[in-house]
């Protein structure tokens, strides 16, 4: 029996440690905080509850892509789901103009075309893209000689405003198409297209929000990894990666104990894992390169705790932005014109709400406006941080107010977190929302590797592959394909669906 450590708890941590615990291996999983799940975490106020990290997830009815891997990681009856409108799981507010984005393939074409009819053959020819770029990929045929490496290339190397401006003339259709960028924190010229047409695919086949918080997806996976005699081990920090001349041969925590791995997964950003280890058979061009990788944006969150019954259940994701603001210029925000966007959510605490019992407000903040209190610990950070945090919750609150007048009658308390706050509790660079940015402009230097030059040491999460419940769990399986054998691993998912 393989001994296997792994460092976090998240989702990245959580569904490799099942899948491996279920092939025999004897499963560690490493937690430096109180808390399993990272951003997975809920926390709770006054009674009231709080997702996070995971507001809502896609394409998660049978049959589909999250679907079959919730079955494969033998969760899916285990978490409860709330269906978003399917005529507007997402709605997108360009200065006074709001657009519904409809689930499916030709509802969505069919919407696109009322709003913008000159358009009707560059809107068919966009979705067309954006279906063949997510099933070019062989995780979504789960068939290893189906997959389209050249399409997959492609788009990897183009950017998204490069593919979108060349099928679509009009400039508000343009932005409409990416008005869910927080979803991803793209960057112009540089985000590949490839990560824009996974995510617009995802949520477009269906979209959900989880019934009583996105800490049950955490829980359902922690009681799937101990039935398979895993174990997660909270308030462990691992502190040092240890190996010898050949190969890993365990870790050490900040309380001092040492454990023993054949194997072991580092579920956290590579930076930090790197740190961790001084072996030489990782080289430092490796290293410095990793180091230079831009990571994506950090993110402001007011959580609205709503009176009772006073908030209609909104079954939308909804994202503003101010007149004449694209979405593509919301990071480049300056101190008088913060928040230039935001995107605003209710949390479903039951299924088929009447009424919201809290909500979300995220708009990006840069990680360079902490620097007054970067060498400061949760708690306490001073009076001044607290006016900060204030200041930018009412400035949010008055932007979703010009749409929603009612807002701030149905608000009992808000409650906010910063960029450092994700620092603190996720360990995250920067405290950046998604971890490492893909940069088409960098080319393969921007891959992350599932497995090092150092014999045993993998790395699984959000920077292998992308970040989110689909580009975590897609990060799983190619971690797991190279310890178990990809033509294995794809096998497995296809029996559990059957
Ligand atoms: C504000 C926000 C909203 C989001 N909304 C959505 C959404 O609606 N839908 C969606 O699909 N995705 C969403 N995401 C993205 C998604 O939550 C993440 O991509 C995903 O959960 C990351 O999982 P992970 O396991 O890679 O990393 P993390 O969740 O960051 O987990 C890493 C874990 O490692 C632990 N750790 C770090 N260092 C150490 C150490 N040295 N020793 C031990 N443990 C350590 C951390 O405490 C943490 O528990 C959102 C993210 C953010 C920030």
């Amino acid at each position: 029996m393989k001994k296997c450590i792994i460092i976090g708890s998240g989702l990245g941590g959580l569904s490799t440690g099942v899948v491996l615990a279920r092939e025999g291996f004897d499963v560690t999983i490493l937690e430096q905080e109180a808390q399993i799940g990272g951003c997975l975490q809920c926390f709770e106020r006054r009674g009231v509850k709080f997702e996070t990290g995971m507001h809502f997830i896609g394409s998660a009815r049978p049959g589909q892509t999250l679907y079959r891997l919730l079955r494969f990681l033998e969760i899916d009856g285990d978490i409860r789901l709330q269906e978003l409108d399917r005529d507007a799981y997402d709605i997108v507010r360009l200065g006074n103009d709001e657009f519904r984005f409809p689930n499916g393939k030709e509802a969505f074409i069919t919407k696109m075309t009322d709003y913008f009819p000159k358009e009707a053959e560059g809107i068919r020819r966009y979705v067309e893209c954006v279906e063949r770029v997510a099933q070019a990929s062989s995780l979504h045929t789960l068939d290893t000689n189906n997959a389209d490496n050249a399409i997959s290339t492609e788009y990897q190397l183009r950017s998204i405003n490069e593919v979108i401006d060349g099928l679509i003339a009009d400039p508000t259709l343009r932005d409409v198409l990416v008005g869910n960028l927080p979803l991803y924190a793209a960057r112009k010229d540089k985000t590949p297209f490839s990560t824009h047409a996974f995510i617009a695919d995802f949520y477009n086949q269906s979209s959900f929000r989880v019934v009583g918080g996105s800490d049950n997806i955490g829980k359902a996976l922690q009681r799937k990894l101990e039935h398979y005699g895993g174990q997660v081990l909270t308030r462990c920090k691992v502190v040092k990666i240890l190996s010898n001349d050949a190969s890993v041969v365990g870790v050490s925590t900040a309380d001092g104990n040492s454990y023993e791995a054949d194997i072991v997964i580092s579920a956290i950003h590579p930076v930090p894992t790197l740190a961790m280890t001084d072996s030489t058979l990782i080289r430092s061009a490796f290293r410095k390169r990793m180091a230079s990788l831009p990571n994506t944006i950090g993110i402001f969150s007011v959580y609205l705790d709503f009176k009772e019954d006073a908030m209609p259940y909104m079954n939308s994701n909804y994202y503003a932005y101010r007149q004449g603001v694209s979405p593509w210029a919301c990071e480049d925000y300056t101190f008088g014109d913060w928040p230039r966007g935001y995107l605003y959510m209710h949390f479903c605490h039951e299924p088929n709400p009447c009424y919201a019992r809290a909500g979300v407000i995220l708009s990006y903040m840069r990680f360079e406006e902490m620097s007054p209190w970067l060498t400061t610990s949760v708690g306490h950070r001073g009076e001044a941080y607290e006016t900060f945090k204030r200041e930018r919750a009412e400035r949010l609150i008055d932007s979703v107010e010009r749409t929603f007048p009612n807002i701030r009658q149905c608000i009992r308390h808000y409650y906010t977190s910063t960029p450092l706050t994700y620092l603190n509790y996720t360990g995250t660079p920067e405290g950046s929302a998604y971890g490492i940015a893909r940069d088409i402009s960098l080319g393969v230097s921007s891959h992350v590797p599932q497995r090092t030059k150092l014999p045993g040491l993998f790395l699984t999460g959000q920077n292998i592959n992308s970040h989110g419940i689909l580009g975590v769990l897609v990060g799983t399986v190619v971690t797991c394909s190279d310890i178990l054998g990809t033509e294995y691993l794809y096998q497995n998912i296809i029996k559990a669906n059957q």
